[in-house]
Formats: C-alpha cells, sequence, structure tokens
C-alpha cells in the first residue's frame, strides 16, 4: 500500500475507546498495589535510555507496545509519590477525580488563554477559586468580586515570579515595563524561604543581590523588627524596596513567620507583600487549622498548591492577589491577532494577563471534580487525618533516647534526628532509601543534617506511619552495630 492509502493515520474513536479503558483498567491497577513498589525507583543514570530504540518510529506501532513499554520500561524508572511510604519533599498527591478532571481537560484540548478562546475555561476557574476563598476561609479581599482575584498558575514559583513582577510595577509606578530593570529594587525573605524566591528575584533581572536574608529566631520564623531594620537601612541608602515574600510552612521545617507584624511593617514602608504556602494552606480548609492564615488580611498576594497535598493532580497552584490591577498591567499587552469585543467591553476576565506565557491549560475542570468529589467534609477528614498520624510521630520521636524532634510540628512534617550525629543520620537515611520500604529526604537546621518525614500521601494509613518508625529505629540500630 501506498503511503497513506486506506488510513487518516489517527486514532479512530472506537480505537481510542478501547485504549481508553486500558488506560483506565491501568491506572486502577496501579492505585491497587502501589504499595507494593519499592518507593524510590533503583534506576541508575542513562538505565531507562539504553532500553529505547534509539531511532523514532517510522511506521506507527500499535497501542499495546506502549503499555508493554510502560510496565517493562518506564516503570522501573519511577518514584512511587503515591505510594503510601512516600514521605519525602512535600506531598504530590492525587484521587481518581482530579485523574478524571485532567483527562477531560485533555479531551476538549482547550487553549483558555483569552475568556473568548472559552468562555467556560475561565469562568469555572474563577468560579472554583473564589470557592476556595471560602473553603479556606481566605480574606474577601481575594474574591473576584471586588479589586482581586484568583488563577491558577503551574507552580509556587510562577507566583512568586508573577508577585514579584507585580510588586516591581507598583513600586516603580509603571517605569520597569519601560525602561528595565531599576537597580535600587530589593527582596526580602529569610534563609528559610523556598528557592524559588531566589529564582524569580534572577528571572525578574534583579539579581541575587537585590535579595535580602532576614533574620530568623529559633522556630525558624521571620523576625519583623530584623525586616524593618533591613527596609530602613536600605530606603537610607538609596534602595527602592518592592517585595517582602513570607512563607507559611517552609519547606525545610515547616516554620511560620508571623504574616500580622510582617503585614505591619509592609503596610508601614509601602512593600509588597506575598505569603508562600505552597503546602500548608491546605491546613485551611479545617477551621481549627485556620492559624496558618493569622494576618493574611495584609497579604498583597498569596498562593496554595492544590496539588501539594488536595489530591489535584501537579500541576495546580491557587494564586490570590488583592488587586489585579497591578497583576495585569505588568503582564498585560495586547497585540493586533489577539483583540476581540469581548476584551474591549472589559466585561470579561483574560488569564493570559494574569501569568507569564499566552497559553493555558484548562485546569480548572481537575480542582472543581476534586472539590465537588471530596466536599469540603471529605477534605478536612484526610487534612485532619494526616496531621494526626504527624502528631502521634511526633510524640514517639520525642519519647525516644536516641532521636530528637528538632522543630516544632505544626501540621503534617516531622523534622528529626538522630542523637549520634549528622554521620549516623546519613547512614541512616541512606539505608532507609535504599531499602525501598519507604522514602524519606532530608534537611539541614542550624548547620545539623535534619531527616524530615512528610506525611500526605492520599493513601498513607496510620500502619504506614508505624511501620516507618519501627524501619527507622531498626536502621539506626544496625548503623550503630556497624
Ligand atoms: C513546594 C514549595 C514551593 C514550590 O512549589 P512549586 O509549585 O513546585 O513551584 C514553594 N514554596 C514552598 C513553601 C513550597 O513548599
Amino acid at each position: 500500500m501506498a503511503e497513506g492509502e486506506g488510513t487518516t493515520y489517527h486514532m479512530t474513536p472506537d480505537e481510542f475507546r478501547r485504549w481508553g479503558a486500558e488506560a483506565v483498567e491501568w491506572v486502577a491497577r496501579y492505585m491497587e498495589k502501589v504499595e507494593e513498589f519499592p518507593v524510590l525507583s533503583r534506576s541508575a543514570p542513562g538505565d531507562i535510555r539504553r532500553s529505547l530504540p534509539p531511532h523514532p518510529p517510522d511506521r506507527g506501532e500499535p497501542f499495546d507496545a506502549i503499555f508493554r513499554d510502560l510496565d517493562e520500561v518506564i516503570m522501573p524508572g519511577i518514584t512511587h509519590w503515591q505510594s503510601p511510604r512516600f514521605f519525602g519533599y512535600f506531598p504530590a498527591n492525587v484521587s481518581g477525580p482530579s485523574i478524571l478532571g485532567e483527562l477531560l481537560s485533555a479531551g476538549l484540548g482547550v487553549q483558555g488563554m483569552l475568556w473568548s478562546t472559552s468562555p467556560a475555561c475561565t469562568e469555572l476557574e474563577t468560579h472554583v477559586l473564589d470557592w476556595l476563598v471560602e473553603l479556606f476561609g481566605l480574606p474577601e479581599r481575594f474574591l473576584s468580586s471586588g479589586a482581586g482575584g484568583g488563577v491558577i498558575q503551574d507552580s509556587a514559583s510562577s507566583a512568586a515570579l508573577c508577585a514579584l513582577l507585580a510588586a516591581r510595577e507598583r513600586a516603580t509606578e509603571g517605569a520597569s515595563n519601560r525602561r528595565g530593570v531599576d537597580r535600587r529594587l530589593t527582596v526580602y525573605t529569610t534563609s528559610q524561604a523556598h528557592s524559588s524566591i531566589e529564582k524569580a528575584v534572577r528571572v525578574a533581572g534583579l539579581g541575587s543581590e537585590a535579595l535580602r536574608l532576614v533574620g530568623v529566631d529559633e522556630r525558624y520564623s521571620m523576625r519583623p523588627p530584623d525586616l524593618e531594620r533591613a527596609l530602613e537601612e536600605d530606603v537610607r541608602s538609596g534602595h527602592l524596596p518592592c517585595l517582602v515574600s513570607a512563607t507559611v510552612g517552609t519547606t525545610s521545617s515547616n516554620a511560620i513567620d508571623p504574616i500580622a507584624a510582617i503585614g505591619e511593617v509592609c503596610r508601614r514602608h509601602g512593600v509588597w507583600l506575598h505569603v508562600d504556602s505552597a503546602m500548608s494552606g491546605v491546613a485551611a480548609v479545617c477551621p481549627e487549622l485556620r492559624f496558618v492564615n493569622d494576618g493574611l488580611e495584609a497579604a498583597d498576594s498569596y498562593c496554595v498548591n492544590p496539588h501539594k497535598w488536595m489530591f489535584v493532580n501537579f500541576d495546580c497552584d491557587a494564586f490570590y492577589v488583592a488587586d489585579r490591577a497591578a497583576l495585569v498591567g505588568a503582564l498585560s499587552i495586547l497585540p493586533e491577532y489577539l483583540r476581540n469585543t469581548a476584551t474591549e467591553s472589559g466585561a470579561v476576565i483574560d488569564y493570559r494577563d494574569w501569568q507569564i506565557p499566552l497559553g493555558r491549560r484548562f485546569r480548572a475542570l481537575k480542582l472543581w471534580a476534586t472539590v465537588r468529589h471530596y466536599g469540603a467534609e471529605g477534605l478536612r477528614h484526610h487534612v485532619r487525618k494526616h496531621v494526626r498520624m504527624a502528631a502521634q510521630l511526633a510524640e514517639q520521636v520525642a519519647a525516644d533516647g536516641d532521636f530528637e524532634l528538632v522543630a516544632p510540628v505544626p501540621l503534617n512534617l516531622v523534622c528529626f534526628r538522630h542523637r549520634a550525629g549528622d554521620e549516623v543520620n546519613q547512614r541512616i537515611l541512606d539505608r532507609l532509601n535504599s531499602s525501598g520500604e519507604l522514602f524519606l529526604t532530608h534537611t539541614r537546621l542550624g548547620g545539623a543534617l535534619i531527616l524530615r518525614m512528610s506525611i500526605g500521601a492520599a493513601a498513607t494509613e496510620p500502619r504506614h506511619v508505624e511501620e516507618a518508625w519501627n524501619a527507622i529505629r531498626r536502621v539506626a540500630a544496625e548503623v550503630q552495630r556497624g
């Protein structure tokens, strides 16, 4: 047969139906057996690529060949983030409704850059982000009905960059966009902030030297008087402070900056306050954990990741601003080919003006599906369970003579170490992670190597945490015996 004869080359709807059902079955089976895999992939660098053909196929292949390679080639290179024994970093948990929402979004294949390129894509996003304001008890100034509003970003990193660009525009009264970066601009955070803050400072062209690391107290939280002093010194020496980025729930130790006091300082100095609550902000779904929102009324922008601890697939960061004009002013450019009557009327939101790229996916579908499936009640149930498991583990660590807790445990992260020092802790970590029984990551606090156990996978039950603690003690004893 000559090229193309008798085929469209496309997968027909009937073939899609068949392989789609197979793919859903594959994922359902994965959910059932995810616990059985060694948590950390045992692949060495290059292993996966060596198993792949060096050249792309000339002739299309049947889809079952892809399923075969998924099992044989891809799975050995997977670290099982959805394992109930995954305790590394922060969670990136998912759920059935979110996966289905993602599938539906892919099926629609909508490009939601403007309201007019799919009104439902924009309006569902605005609506669900207003729901989250209610669900989390966030300040009303973040609702779309006032001057502010929310938008879904791919990540907290993008949210931080957008916050900085808006803050920079406000501080320079629009001059940054016209003339380039003002060399006087400065940004404030702490040594405990996420690396994405420094990255944003670099990407925005301010340079790392424009970033001031404000001192922290013994709980690793920002000291507001130190912030005030840093701002005053910079203003005196001719700098132009534009942004303070505070964290609720640092990645290293879950430290919480005192937002109300920081907000007071920011207000006095007219500086934009961004609050990064990437994982911990989700705790606010529980009224008794709303201390994570303390002082938020003072924030100019805020971000929380449903893709970390709220069963929504990566990527989904909810980013809020109190004054959308500053954000849109920093990011809007309207070329002729995007002009349309809805935009000109001013009656609609065009989310392309609220983010760095032009194009955007229909991410609100998975967030909507997840919130509707669980309801506030279901989400609270799981957050409470994770927090309870962390509190129990913290008690056991504190009661153990060989280990010590090294930071408060406000939510679902337990930071601890063996008393015998860095080398022993490193060996415990390496041995545990290579066992495949569980996966932990580390940090450094006060110069010392610290083990972090982050509890937030959807499938984690109390028995997994108990087994992990038993494994930690067993491995510690083995390491000590040499
Ligand atoms: C995880 C995390 C980030 C980065 O999140 P991304 O969405 O992956 O960019 C930023 N800040 C804090 C506090 C985090 O925990």
